[in-house]
C-alpha cells in the first residue's frame, strides 16, 4: 500500500505542490524499485556498521561518554513509549522505577549493606554473590557483590513489580488524575531513598557501585564498553518495542489509548493491560538504572527527580508518541543537544562576548537553560508538528479512481464466513434472556422493568422514540453500565454485571450509536482488536513469536480480511488507511466488521444505517439479512422502519423506558401505544 505511485502527474495546471510531489517522486524513482524489505534491510546495516564504527571515529573519550548517557536515555525513551505512546498513560513520574532500578543494583552491588555474616550466606558465597569480609577488631562481614548481568534481568523484574504495585490502585484513573497520581510516586520514591539512609546512605548517595564484569574484563570508567553494551540494550529494546506493537497486546494497548470503552466492549481486559504496560515500561526504565548506576558507580536521589521525568516525557513528544525510531531519535537528539551542542554553543556566545566586550553574553550559560529549552520544544512541537519527528502512524494516500473503480463490485458477501457458525443451543434456550431489568439516572428512569427474549437466529428490531432507553439497554447488556435491577441471560448463562471484556467472549458483540472507532488505527487493525477475545497470544509470546503464537496471528490476519469482504469493496481497498480518513458510512461498516470478528453468537445493532443514503441502508440491510442467515443473532436499534419491516422477524418498541408493544412489524405498526408513541396523542386520535 505504501508503494502507491503519486497521482499521475496532472497535465493541468499543475499546482505547485503537486510539482514538488512529482519531482521527489522521480528522484526517489531509484530507490523505490528496491523491494521495501531489501531496504529496509539496507538502512538497518547502515545504521548498525555506523553503531560499531561510532567510538573508533570520535575517538573521544568525553563524547563516547555522552553517546553512552544518550543511549541510556534513548532506553528511557522506549520505556515511557509503551506507557504514554501505546496505552495512552500519561505518567509523570517515570524516573521513580529509573530509581528504583538504579538503587536495586546499587544495593546489592555495593558495600552499602553489610549485614554480619552467619552461615546462611554460605550458599550465596558459593554461587559467588557475597563474601565474606574480614574486619579487624569486630566480627566478620557480608560484602553484596551480586553480577551486573544478573541485576540486569532481576532489577526490570523488580522494577516491573513495582508498577504492578503503584499501578494496581491507580490505573482505574483516568487522563489527568492519573498524571497527578504518578506525578505523586516521582516525588515519593527520591523521598523515601532520602529517608532509609540505612540502606541507601540517604542524601548523600551510594558510591563504589561494582561496575560490570565480562571475561574478567572489569568495564571500569572507559566508557567504550558502557557505549556498546548501551547501544546493545537499545537494540534489544527497539526489538521488544516492535514486536509488542505489531502483536495482539500492542494492538489492545493502542486500542486502549483510542478509545478505553471501546476496547473493553471488543473484549480488551482494561486493568489487566493498562497494568501490563505500566510493569513493561517499568522494566525497561528498571533495566537502565541498572545500567546507569553501573556506569556511574554512585546514585544519588537528586539524579532521579521530577526535571528527568519530564525530559524523558519531552524526547518522546519530540520524536513522536507511539514512533519506535521517533523516540530514539527524540532522545538522542535532546541528550546530545544537552551534552554537547549547548556547550560548544556557551562556548561560541562566550567568544562573541569577548569580542563585542559584553560582560553579560560572557556569563551566559546555556546548559543551564535546558529546561527552558525544554519547554521552547515542547510549545513549538504542540503548535507545528504534534505527531513529533518522526510520527507513528503514516498517512496513506486516497485511493485514486480508477484503483476504486478496479475493486470487485459490493455485495459480495459470500454464503458462509469461516468463523460464524450456528451452533445449536438446547431446544427453548433463547439466545438472550432479560427480566426485570431498570436502570435510573438520578430522577431519570431510563429503562424500566424491560422483560425481552430473542431467540436463536432471528432478528430482532427495537424502536422508540429518541431518549426512550434503546442505547442504555445496549449498554446494560453490553455490561457497560450496571443495572439497578434485573437480570441478563445469554444462552441459558447468567451474565448480569460481568466486565464488558468477559462479555464479548461469552458472544455478545455491539456497535455504538456514536461511532467510538479507533481513529489512529488502520482499518485492519480495527478489525483485528475485534479478535482480542479470541485469540491467547500474551506479551512474551508476542516477543518471542514462537509458531503458535505466528500461526494465530496469521489466521487472525485472514479472519479479519474475510470479515472486511463482507461488506464488498467499501473496506476492502482501505484495510491500510487510517479509521478516522474513512466516509461516515464506511466508519459504520467498520465497527460492524470489528464487532463481527468478535465471533459473536448475538450482534448488537446501535441505528447501524444512521447517516447513510436509501441506497446504502438497502445494501446494508440485505448484509445483515446475509449475517443472519449465517447464524448470527441480531437485536437491531433502527429509525428506519422500511429496514426494520424488512429484515426483522419480530419488533419491541420503547417508550419512557418500558416495553409498550412486541410482535410482527405489521402488528406493532398498527398498535394504539406505539402511534401515540411516536405520534403523539391527537394524531393516535385521528387515525
Ligand atoms: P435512546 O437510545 O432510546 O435514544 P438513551 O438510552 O440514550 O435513549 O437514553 C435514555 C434516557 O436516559 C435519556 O433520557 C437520557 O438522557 C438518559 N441517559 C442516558 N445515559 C445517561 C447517563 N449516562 N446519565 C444520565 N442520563 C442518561
Ligand atoms: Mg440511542
Amino acid at each position: 500500500m505504501a508503494d502507491v505511485s503519486p497521482a499521475p502527474a496532472s497535465d493541468l495546471e499543475a499546482a505547485p505542490p503537486a510539482r514538488r510531489a512529482a519531482l521527489t517522486a522521480a528522484l526517489l524513482a531509484p530507490v523505490r524499485r528496491i523491494p521495501e524489505t531489501a531496504r529496509k534491510r539496507a538502512g538497518l546495516a547502515l545504521l548498525m556498521a555506523f553503531a560499531l564504527l561510532f567510538p573508533l571515529i570520535v575517538r573521544n573519550a568525553g563524547d563516547i561518554d555522552a553517546a553512552a548517557n544518550a543511549l541510556a536515555f534513548a532506553m528511557l525513551a522506549l520505556g515511557l513509549n509503551i506507557v504514554v505512546g501505546f496505552a495512552g498513560l500519561l505518567d509523570l513520574g517515570y524516573a521513580a522505577f529509573f530509581a528504583i532500578g538504579a538503587y536495586i543494583y546499587g544495593m546489592v552491588g555495593s558495600t552499602q549493606i553489610t549485614p554480619p555474616w552467619t552461615d546462611v550466606w554460605q550458599p550465596l558465597q558459593w554461587l559467588g554473590l557475597v563474601s565474606r569480609a574480614h574486619v579487624a577488631g569486630g566480627p566478620d562481614l557480608v560484602h553484596l557483590h551480586v553480577s551486573f548481568w544478573l541485576m540486569l534481568p532481576g532489577a526490570a523484574l523488580a522494577a516491573a513489580c513495582f508498577g504492578l504495585l503503584f499501578g494496581a490502585p491507580t490505573l482505574r484513573l483516568r487522563g489527568d488524575y492519573l498524571a497527578i497520581v504518578t506525578l505523586g510516586f516521582g516525588e515519593i520514591v527520591p523521598i523515601v531513598v532520602r529517608n532509609t539512609p540505612d540502606w541507601t546512605n540517604g542524601p548523600m548517595g551510594l558510591n563504589g557501585v561494582n561496575s560490570p564484569q565480562m571475561f574478567g574484563f572489569r568495564f571500569g570508567v572507559t566508557s567504550i564498553p558502557y557505549y556498546y553494551l548501551a547501544a546493545v540494550l537499545v537494540a534489544l529494546l527497539i526489538f521488544v518495542s516492535y514486536r509488542l506493537k505489531d502483536s495482539r497486546i500492542g494492538r489492545a494497548w493502542m486500542a486502549i489509548r483510542e478509545d478505553e470503552i471501546a476496547a473493553g466492549a471488543m473484549g480488551v481486559n482494561r486493568t489487566r493491560l493498562k497494568l501490563m504496560a505500566f510493569a513493561m515500561g517499568a522494566a525497561f526504565a528498571g533495566a537502565t538504572g541498572t545500567f546507569y548506576v553501573a556506569k556511574l558507580g554512585t546514585a544519588t536521589p537528586d539524579m532521579f527527580q521530577f526535571p528527568v521525568s519530564v525530559m524523558v516525557l519531552v524526547m518522546i513528544v519530540l520524536g513522536g508518541m507511539g514512533s519506535v525510531p521517533g523516540v530514539v531519535l527524540g532522545a538522542l537528539l535532546l541528550q546530545l543537544l544537552q551534552s554537547w551542542f549547548l556547550q560548544d554553543l556557551t562556548q561560541w556566545v562566550h567568544a562573541l562576548g569577548r569580542l563585542v566586550g559584553s560582560q553579560g553574553l560572557q556569563q551566559v550559560e546555556l546548559v543551564q537553560t535546558i529546561e527552558l529549552i525544554f519547554g521552547i520544544i515542547l510549545v513549538l512541537m504542540m503548535l507545528y508538528r504534534r505527531e513529533g519527528l518522526i510520527p507513528a502512524s503514516r498517512t496513506t494516500a486516497p485511493l485514486s479512481l480508477t484503483e476504486q473503480a478496479a475493486m470487485p463490485s459490493r455485495g459480495g458477501i459470500g454464503a458462509s464466513l469461516s468463523g460464524i457458525r450456528d451452533v445449536p443451543l438446547p431446544a427453548g434456550t433463547p439466545m438472550l434472556e432479560v427480566r426485570g431489568l431498570t436502570k435510573r439516572f438520578g430522577g431519570i428512569t431510563a429503562v424500566k422493568d424491560l422483560g425481552l427474549t430473542i431467540l436463536p437466529r432471528t432478528v430482532v428490531g427495537l424502536i422508540g422514540p429518541n431518549g426512550s432507553g434503546k442505547t442504555t439497554f445496549f449498554n446494560l447488556v453490553t455490561g457497560l453500565d450496571a443495572p439497578d435491577a434485573g437480570r441478563v441471560f445469554l444462552m441459558g448463562e447468567d451474565v448480569t454485571g460481568l466486565p464488558s471484556h468477559a462479555i464479548v467472549e461469552r458472544g455478545i458483540a455491539r456497535t455504538f450509536q456514536s461511532l467510538r472507532l479507533f481513529a489512529n488505527m488502520t482499518v485492519l487493525e480495527n478489525v483485528l482488536v475485534g479478535m482480542h477475545a479470541r485469540t491467547r497470544a500474551n506479551a512474551v509470546g508476542a516477543v518471542l513469536l514462537p509458531r503458535s503464537v505466528r500461526a494465530e496471528e496469521r489466521d487472525t490476519r485472514e479472519w479479519a480480511m474475510e470479515v472486511l469482504a463482507i461488506f464488498g469493496n467499501r473496506l476492502l481497498p482501505r484495510v491500510n488507511h487510517l479509521a478516522s480518513s474513512l466516509s461516515y458510512a464506511n466508519r459504520r461498516r467498520l465497527e460492524i466488521a470489528r464487532a463481527v470478528a468478535s465471533r459473536p453468537r448475538l450482534l448488537l445493532l446501535d441505528e447501524p444505517t444512521a447517516g447513510m443514503n436509501p441506497a446504502e441502508t438497502m445494501e446494508l440491510a440485505e448484509q445483515i439479512r446475509s449475517l443472519n442467515t449465517m447464524g448470527l443473532t441480531v437485536l437491531l436499534i433502527e429509525h428506519k422502519l422500511n429496514v426494520v419491516n424488512t429484515i426483522s422477524d419480530k419488533v419491541a418498541v420503547l417508550d419512557y423506558g418500558e416495553k409498550i408493544a412486541e410482535g410482527r412489524a405489521e402488528e406493532v405498526h398498527r398498535n394504539e401505544d406505539v402511534i401515540r408513541a411516536y405520534l403523539g396523542r391527537t394524531a393516535a386520535a385521528r387515525v
